[in-house]
């Protein structure tokens, strides 16, 4: 599921990020949570591996809260192998650390590799345990790594949709939130710094012109005041062009020629 609009600018433009796999899930609450908690960081492709219930089930859409598009595209699937065949990478979660010859990492580090291969357009899916008895041997043989989330040594094992939603929000951690640069869209294109020197260069040339300053030493601790006002603003272009423009209309120009 390739989410669109909101969901996907929540996910940082992620909206195709890993896939979620329930192997052998047992309660249907639990995956209407799964569809919640995925739907809040902007994943939209789940698959359910032999479920325990009956689909579609009505704990599942309540619990889902109004994640509904996660569950209607949600596929079921008769094993791991049909599950995972798209993929190129498959984490699979535990609680218990097992006697494999398997990488394992935390959700954090797990979540920071699946962003660089998902950058490297390859499909990545983790796979969660059944409620009572979590993967066995045989399906974290199928995986590439393992990911364990650091807990309580006493007391490790969470509940599968909180296991999904501490995995997906690492993911979502990852993606760049910075908000586009301010100037870069309305006010247009940030001015290089040469265009920005020349037009400080014009503007000073004014103030000398006008006799703006009132004696050397003022003139350069006025001149480095206005660069560095000027260098945090960093105008945009359209701006630039405009204090030209104002420039010159102050110092009598008129609508003379010097713009960018
Ligand atoms: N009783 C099971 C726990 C199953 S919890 C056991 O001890 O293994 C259901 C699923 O949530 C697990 O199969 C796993 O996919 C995930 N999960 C639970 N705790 C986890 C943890 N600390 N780290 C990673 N995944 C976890």
């Amino acid at each position: 599921m390739k989410l669109t609009g909101k969901a996907a600018r929540a996910a940082g433009g992620a909206g195709d990020g890993p896939a979620i796999i329930l192997f052998g899930p047992q309660l249907g609450e639990n995956v209407g949570q799964v569809a919640r908690a995925m739907l809040n960081f902007g994943l939209g492709d789940l698959r359910l591996v032999r479920p325990r219930f009956g689909w579609p089930n009505a704990k599942a859409v309540a619990a889902a809260a109004g994640a509904h598009r996660v569950l209607n595209e949600m596929r079921i699937c008769e094993g791991l192998e049909e599950a995972a065949r798209d993929l190129h990478h498959l984490f699979a979660t535990t609680a218990r650390a097992r006697e494999l010859e398997k990488p394992v990492m935390t959700a954090e580090a797990a979540a920071a590799l699946a962003r660089r291969l998902h950058g490297e357009g390859r499909r990545v899916g983790v796979l969660f345990g059944p409620e009572r008895s979590g993967l066995s041997n045989a399906e974290l043989a199928l995986a590439d790594a393992i990911v364990s989330i650091p807990l309580n040594p006493d007391f490790s094992s969470l509940n599968l949709a909180q296991a999904v939603l501490l995995c997906a929000y690492e993911w979502f951690k990852t993606a760049d939130h910075t908000p586009p640069v301010r100037g870069e869209t309305a006010a247009g294109p940030p001015a290089t710094k040469a265009e920005l020197a020349a037009f400080l260069d014009f503007l000073v040339a004014e103030l000398d012109r006008t006799g703006f300053f009132r004696s050397p030493t003022r003139r350069r601790s006025l001149i480095q005041t206005i660069r560095v006002m000027f260098e945090r603003r960093r105008p945009t272009r359209p701006e630039l062009n405009l204090l030209y423009g104002i420039v010159k209309q102050l110092a009598g120009h008129g609508g003379g020629d010097r713009s960018l």
